[in-house]
């Protein structure tokens, strides 16, 4: 008997893969840019303190308090604020709803490969642009016909940082298009462009709470940019998921918004170990792209990148490494903390 017809119209998808989440005990875990510090305690209390009879309620299907607590502290209205169940999720949306499926949309060759997926599922078509020399984005080759432009700022998994007044150029030369600027890792060394949504109603920035407020496992991502943008992506959610965020999100949410000294204090550490980082590698003999981001992307001149990912792995260290052209001589590397870092490096000294 053949193969019943949607055998092969899920065969058509090339679903997107995962870094890995082994779980070995003593692992030093530097593959999947978590945050190496725990989310604030005032995170776990308040998760503590919803976990009892308010579990058996549905939560607030609009989240109004953790928007309302987003809205405040970018200094936006409430309304131009969109929840999702991780910024995946928010993505999904965007792709599926507000791109146009009759012109390409552009995003980098090199860059989060859940955007081809999205592509691949929602049908739509869409160009790689080749980044630069120097793996920057160059926004003068984003100047044409689009369905719609996305990139992650700083770029993923590069770590390569665009400044705000390139993305400001980018906007006006593009007011015909949404331009997404995914700015998952912003946090960390970045200016985030949510300062131009009031200018610019074509732009919509996504962020997660998974990188650095900690909360990967809490599954928080959001969007901000113009009531008409925002307003658009709510009807392709609710004909979707009404109840994207679990109360604990919600209240989890809140809680690291309102703990502003806990943010400040884990993002500053994780970008001195980065600096700390980049210099030891540098000593010996790496190249790496200047990070700013929670991760770095480097390569040894004399070493293959696979080889020497799995010779760190055999020692208990898992980094990431892409087999796509360009970066297929580069590791990307999770800042982890002072002593996950000093462990890799140790293990790099034998290796190199
Ligand atoms: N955008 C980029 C560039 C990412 O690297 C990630 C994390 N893999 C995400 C979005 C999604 O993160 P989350 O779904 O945890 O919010």
């Amino acid at each position: 008997m053949s193969n019943p017809y949607w055998s092969d119209i899920v065969r058509e998808l090339d679903p997107y893969v995962p870094g890995e989440q082994p779980k070995i005990a003593n692992l030093v875990k530097l593959n999947t840019n978590e945050n190496p510090y725990g989310p604030s305690p005032d995170v776990l209390a308040a998760i503590a303190t919803e976990s009892g009879d308010n579990l058996r309620l549905y939560p607030d299907p609009n989240a109004l308090e953790l928007k309302q607590a987003i809205a405040d502290y970018y200094s936006v209205d409430v309304d131009q604020v969109f929840l999702g169940n991780g910024s995946d999720e928010v993505l999904a949306h965007i792709f599926q709803g507000l791109l146009k499926h009759d012109s390409p949309i552009l995003f980098p060759d090199i860059t989060y490969s859940f955007y081809p997926v999205y592509c691949g599922l929602y049908q739509v078509s869409y160009d790689r642009v080749p980044l630069a020399e120097d793996f920057s984005i160059d926004v003068e080759d984003y100047c044409r016909e689009n369905g719609g432009i996305i990139f992650p700022n700083p770029n993923a998994p590069t770590g390569v940082l665009m400044s705000l007044d390139r993305i400001e150029w980018l906007l006006e030369k593009n007011s015909d298009s949404v331009v997404v600027v995914d700015e998952a890792y912003i946090d960390f060394g970045g200016e985030s462009a949510v300062t131009l949504v009031k200018r610019f109603p074509n732009l919509l920035v996504t962020q997660t709470l998974s990188k650095s407020r900690s909360l990967a496992g809490l599954r928080i991502g959001l969007a901000i940019g113009d009531v008409a943008l925002i307003e658009a992506l709510e009807r392709v959610k609710n004909s979707f998921n009404s109840y994207p965020l679990s109360r604990f999100a919600i209240v989890g949410g809140v809680a690291a918004f309102a703990d502003e000294q806990y943010f400040q204090t884990t993002c500053r550490r994780v970008m001195d170990s980065r600096e700390q980082l980049v210099g030891q590698l540098d000593e010996l003999g790496f190249h790496t792209l200047p990070s700013a981001a929670n991760f770095i992307l480097t390569r040894h001149p004399e070493k293959v990148a696979a080889d020497l990912m799995s010779q760190l792995r055999a020692r208990g260290i898992i980094v990431r490494y892409f087999s796509q052209p360009r970066i297929d001589q580069y590791l990307r590397i999770t800042v982890g903390t002072p002593e996950q870092n000093a462990q890799l490096i140790s293990a790099l000294s034998e290796l190199v």
